[in-house]
């Protein structure tokens, strides 16, 4: 199934000269979205059992869960500070301008789990990049940082490296 036909680019939204993926039309359609989890599924090494799947607020929750579900792992939800209502454990990350922070509640992940990172665009890689170090500091250990579309030309995953990045379609 051709998943690429089915992302809209919306121009200049939410801002001018920004091209945004929109998924919203790949998730209408029941058989679309199964080939799309059965291809994110086919990006992980089939020999490594993932402990927790967590996913970037919040197109990342989408397939995240869905993913969760389809490797029998847990699901953590990484969010905007202050939405997490737990303890928490952050990272800033640079915005064009200022900062932001992601954080995750630090119960989520326990020492030495295998952690798969999921989100639905990685474009500079700041927002993966703050995810990989807040699940070092909790002592997981990162097996692949994987998305549904890798924008190639703003180069995230040399932001994201040592880490293995994936991605199902490459713009
Ligand atoms: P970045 O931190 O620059 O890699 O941006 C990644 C985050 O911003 C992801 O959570 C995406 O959902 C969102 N994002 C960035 N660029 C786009 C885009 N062109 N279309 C849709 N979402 C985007």
């Amino acid at each position: 199934m051709d998943i690429k036909k089915h992302i809209r680019d919306i121009a200049d939204f939410p801002k001018p000269g920004i091209v945004f993926k929109d998924i919203t039309p790949l998730m209408l359609d029941a058989d679309l979205m199964n080939a799309t989890v059965a291809q994110l599924i086919a990006l992980i090494p089939a020999d490594v059992k993932i402990d927790k799947v967590v996913a970037m607020e919040s197109r990342g929750f989408f397939f995240g869960t869905l993913l969760a579900q389809k490797l029998n792992a847990g699901f953590v939800p990484a969010r905007k500070k202050g939405k997490l209502p737990f303890e928490t454990c952050g990272a800033v990350y640079a915005l064009e301008y200022g900062t932001d922070e992601i954080e995750i509640h630090t119960d989520a992940i326990k020492p030495g789990e295998n952690v798969l990172i999921h989100d639905d665009v990685l474009a500079t890689g700041g927002t993966a990049k703050a995810v990989t170090e807040i699940v070092n500091k909790l002592g997981g250990n990162i097996v692949q940082c994987q998305f549904l579309m890798q924008l190639d030309f703003l180069k995230g995953e040399e932001k994201v490296k040592p880490h293995h990045v994936k991605a199902i379609l490459h713009y």
